[in-house]
């Protein structure tokens, strides 16, 4: 289960939770009222908190957002201009006519334009839906046609690849909006329309149970859902972002993720800004020393990251990190997928902090567990609910629902009523009330709760392996294929086998300069055996160049596992190299 990584005496002192502490009297919406400011008479907007209240009470000057170039510009952003630019957007949507609760959606790159828009969008009391400027035509589709999009905030280039084709098929489609001075037939240049259009913009008064935001899920497990969020969910954006990322004023942060994935407006837009964070936003993709230059000369202190991220990292080796300076760094989390135990251990031996794993899922619109400061750090352990948030493990049988004691694998479940929860499934109403049962939230996750507390993640419900009466959770294998010094990545699925029922079978990337032959394959399979025992060691493996992932860096195990057995691939329209 993986060594404790010690607190430091700093940490201690610096601590919010205490393992056996009395559970907090307070609400998670108890808690996050004490961090947010709200509108009189109850009404609750997340734009208005996340920028214009810092504004109000006197920090429109501080720096809000930091842009890095794909050339390597940087430019700033202060909390006031950040105001401004959204208050210039919020009119540019009513000067077209629109209402509260119409649905705009963004389709283009971490550029100043997206954050303007979906700041302007929340504060019109209007519906915002960021997606992946990297989705090909159809996922775009897809996506507008379920959400019913009045408005698409898009780059002219993306517009003429990517939307013009499809316009046909998106009749509730009216404003496009383009990135720039000027604009194809039937759009609007963005750059005019926000240089006209009055400064001046009072936030919408929405009320706690309006809707805010529509997100979709990443598609691992098939088709993707739409889940809707409501304003007061900014009260659990304030909280998890103080507690589970150590957000403080003034602090430089960093979260690496696309606002297209949950991750990236929750923690990326919504949860630095109320925390009045300073927040670096990088426009280029994934690139190793980009990311440590910007670590070091940024001085980032606070970095929010993913494990398909971390495990580059560590493919990539100590080396190429040796040269920089991560001092600055004070609290570093990786949220998304498992975070294997051996990515903890090398993130503290390079960074000098270990990544500290947080879980969560779009439907929760926050972190719900975590690794938080002040508590030891169990490498693979996901960590303990937050403040205000009660989790458990169940089991659903003949005869209804029950709680499962300590140490059994079991459905990682939530007791509703946190304010970031989703409120539906668009146009899903049966596969959203199938997730509540027995006054739970079900999340599709197992998972396992030790007797300190810690949840420890053992994979989806949909991906468990049952092996000659073993049950077996993906993680764990993974986890112990890359402790191998060649493996990179690797993902493991059933494959039906006569006799076992189902046998392991791992794919597995490589390590750079190491080339796959009949020896390796039995190493690692001699090594998984060792770690894991004959009866979960994979049988067989198979080696990649890749391994499929969705757009938010997920490995597709279903489609693994699909082209093992020559099925259908069913929804691929979050595949990585699906995007054009
Ligand atoms: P879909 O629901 O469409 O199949 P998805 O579940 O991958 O896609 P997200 O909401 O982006 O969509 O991801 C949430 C899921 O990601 C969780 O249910 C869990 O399976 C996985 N996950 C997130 N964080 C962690 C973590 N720290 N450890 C293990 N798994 C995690
Ligand atoms: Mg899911």
């Amino acid at each position: 289960m993986g060594d404790i990584i010690s607190k430091t005496p700093e940490d201690r002192n610096a601590a919010c939770w205490q393992p056996g502490a009395e559970k907090s009297p307070l609400t998670a919406h108890d808690l996050g009222w004490q961090l947010v400011g709200g509108l009189s008479g109850g009404a609750i907007n997340i734009g208005y908190e996340a920028v214009d209240r810092h504004v109000n009470e006197g920090h429109g000057e501080q720096t809000a957002m930091i842009w890095l170039t794909r050339e390597g510009r940087r430019e700033s952003f202060s909390y006031g201009d950040l105001s401004v630019l959204s208050s210039r957007f919020a009119n540019i949507l009513c000067d077209l006519g629109l209402k509260k609760g119409a649905r705009v959606f963004m389709a283009l790159g971490r550029r100043p334009e997206l954050y303007a828009a979906a700041l302007g969008t929340l504060k019109a009391g209007m519906v915002l839906t960021p997606l992946f400027a990297a989705f090909g035509p159809e996922p775009l589709r897809t996506r507008m046609e379920i959400g019913k999009a009045e408005v698409l905030v898009t780059t002219k280039s993306l517009y003429t690849r990517k939307i013009a084709p499809i316009l046909k098929d998106l009749p509730t489609l009216k404003h496009i909006l383009v990135v720039g001075d000027d604009a194809p037939d039937g759009c609007l240049a963005l750059g005019p329309e926000l240089r006209d259009a009055s400064a001046e913009f009072e936030a919408v008064r929405t009320g706690p149970e309006d809707p805010a935001l529509i997100h979709f899920t990443s598609g691992t497990t098939g088709r993707p859902k739409g889940a809707v969020h409501v304003h007061e969910a900014v009260l659990f954006h304030a909280l998890s972002g103080r507690y589970a990322l150590e957000l403080q004023p003034g602090f430089t942060y960093w979260c690496t993720a696309d606002p297209g994935w949950v991750t990236g407006t929750s923690y990326g837009i919504i949860s630095p800004l109320v925390n009045r964070v300073t927040m670096i936003v990088d426009e280029a993709e994934f690139d190793l020393k980009r990311w440590y230059g910007i670590v070091e000369r940024e001085k980032v202190q606070v970095w929010y990251s993913a494990p398909t991220a971390i495990r580059m990292m560590m493919r990539a080796g100590t080396d190429v990190a040796a040269p920089y300076d991560f001092s600055s760094l004070q609290f570093l989390a990786s949220v998304g997928e498992p975070l294997n135990p051996e990515a903890v251990v090398w993130s503290r031996d390079v960074f000098g902090r270990p990544f500290h794993d947080n879980w969560w899922q779009t439907e929760t619109g926050g972190i719900m567990i975590a690794n938080l400061r002040g508590m030891d750090v169990k490498p693979g352990s996901m960590g303990v609910p937050l403040p205000g948030i009660t989790a458990g493990i169940v089991e659903t049988g003949n005869d209804g629902l029950r709680e499962l004691p300590d140490g059994e694998v079991g459905e990682l479940a939530l007791r509703p009523g946190w304010p970031s929860m989703m409120r539906a499934y668009l146009n899903e109403q049966t596969r959203y009330d199938k997730c509540f049962a027995g006054g739970w939230y079900l999340s599709g996750d197992l998972a396992m709760r030790d007797t300190d507390g810690y949840f420890w993640f053992v994979g989806r419900a949909d991906d468990l392996i049952k092996s000659s009466g073993h049950l077996i959770g993906p993680f764990e294998v993974e986890s112990a294929l890359i402790e191998h010094y060649a493996v990179a990545e690797a993902a493991v699925i059933g494959v039906p086998d006569e006799t076992a029922g189902e046998i392991v079978k791992a794919f597995v990337t490589l390590n750079p300069g190491v080339e796959p032959n009949d020896d390796l394959e039995r190493d690692i399979r001699g090594h998984a055996r060792k770690r894991l025992g004959a009866a979960v060691a994979p049988r067989e493996i198979a080696f990649c160049t890749t391994l499929p992932k969705t757009r938010s860096g997920k490995i597709m195990r279903r489609l693994l596992k699909a082209r093992e057995l020559g099925l259908p691939e069913g929804d691929t329209s979050t595949l990585e190299e699906n995007g054009a």
